[in-house]
């Protein structure tokens, strides 16, 4: 009965590990996946989490059961404080709905679920480009996706212009995909004076912002600083919606743990909000698992090993910050032709070089380099070691 199914394509992100894995050359290198990787090209587990982990199996008295639907109560609490601030009125005034979801990737999908079934507009406008995922998952939960123009690939930078421009000719309410911080493939960022030209813009035309929070403390290596898009738009008293992923911030992936905020009017519509996320939740995953948020408030309500996780993720911010300084040296050092700078420009994970299909194609055939098709490599990926090669493979690919 199943005869007809054809071979789907692999996932353009995912794929891309899969044809790693193939490859039995000794100097292939992934930069595929946004996954960190130690200078010895190492998955991490932080220090702070495997003492969270070692708390929570000492602790006899934890169990098994099932959590609520929306999760753990205080893990939503902290994940809310963490984004929104310790001292945020939209808190204090009871507006916020946090559910706990499966990592970022479950926290949008529960979010676009809601608003496919209980606001009045149906369009997302998303940036161009955008993580891939996102298309698929909005339009699976029901709501139909545009695009507002996001990079400048003549600047490698932000195209301003032209994300006011398409903003300012969206309907009337309206939903916007941003991206908190970090933004996911670019590395490209609205300076904060362009935030409040976006707010202002978007509140003037009654858009609805739904932030996708991928990356706090991954940016700048600062919670607070890279939580500052958001708050900005909630300090305002207006409405948005926050998807959060502890999948870098906390080096969680697999653990698939995640939140969804949505910062209402009032706490009376907040309460009535996170009634209808149940509806959305229960029959979708029916509640979310225990694990993983219990590591995140273990942390998050210890200030000791709050502290202890802001080193930790300062030191990963950094190390990729100083992989964008290394390949960048190495390329000047081999002469490439080309501006190479936004290399050092860009922020968190990934760099946009600017490589085209073709040049990445031969730089993963000859230089057994993976990557994404569109010239994103993860950053993170990378070693001190790994940077002379990839410097070569793109030195050979632009000068071919
Ligand atoms: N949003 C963006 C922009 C991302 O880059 C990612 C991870 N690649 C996610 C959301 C979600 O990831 P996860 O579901 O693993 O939290």
């Amino acid at each position: 009965v199943f005869a007809h199914v054809a071979q789907a394509p692999e996932d353009s992100i995912l794929g891309v590990t899969v044809a790693y894995n193939k490859d039995p050359s000794p100097i292939k290198l992934n930069l595929g996946v946004g996954a960190y990787r130690t200078e010895e090209g190492k998955p991490v587990v932080l220090n702070v989490v495997r003492k969270a982990e070692q708390l929570l199996v000492n602790d006899r008295s934890r169990v098994k059961e099932y959590l609520p639907i929306v999760g753990l109560a205080d893990f939503n609490k902290l994940s809310a404080k963490l984004i929104f601030g310790a001292d945020s009125p939209a808190i204090q005034e009871n507006r916020v709905t946090t559910v706990q979801c499966l990592s970022g990737t479950g926290s949008l999908r529960v979010g676009a679920e809601f608003l496919g079934r209980h606001y009045h507009e149906r369009t997302i406008y998303i940036p161009q480009p955008t993580w891939g995922n996102h298309p698929k998952i909005f339009n699976l939960g029901g709501l139909s996706v545009k695009y507002y123009r996001y990079y400048d690939p003549a600047t490698r930078g932000l195209h301003f212009q032209g994300l006011l421009e398409d903003l300012g000719s969206a309907p009337t309410g309206a939903i916007v995909l941003l991206h908190a911080c970090a933004h996911n493939p670019t590395g490209v960022d609205p300076t904060l004076e362009q935030w409040a030209q976006i707010r202002q813009l978007m509140r003037s035309k009654g858009l609805l912002p739904f932030f996708d929070s991928a990356y706090q403390g991954f940016a700048s290596g600062s919670l607070d600083a890279d939580a500052q898009s958001v708050r900005m738009f909630v300090a305002d008293g207006g409405e948005c919606l926050v998807a959060q992923s502890y999948a870098k911030n906390m080096g969680l992936y697999g653990e698939r743990v995640g939140a969804l905020s949505i910062v209402c009017k009032n706490a009376d519509v907040a309460s009535r909000v996170e009634s209808q996320l149940k509806l959305v939740i229960r029959p979708m995953f029916s509640n979310p698992p225990i694990h993983g948020a219990s590591i995140v408030a273990t942390i998050l309500k210890d200030m000791n090993m709050y502290d202890e996780w802001t080193v930790e993720l300062k030191a990963m911010a950094d190390r990729i910050i100083s992989m964008r300084h290394k390949l960048f040296e190495a390329l000047r050092a081999k002469d490439t032709p080309g501006d190479w700078s936004h290399i050092i420009k860009q922020i968190g994970m990934f760099t946009f070089t600017g490589l085209n299909s073709e040049q990445v194609a031969f730089m993963t055939k000859e230089y057994h380099i993976y990557m994404t098709s569109d010239g994103r490599i993860s950053m993170a990926g990378l070693s001190s070691k790994t940077v002379p090669h990839l410097a070569d493979a793109i030195h050979a690919a632009v000068t071919r």
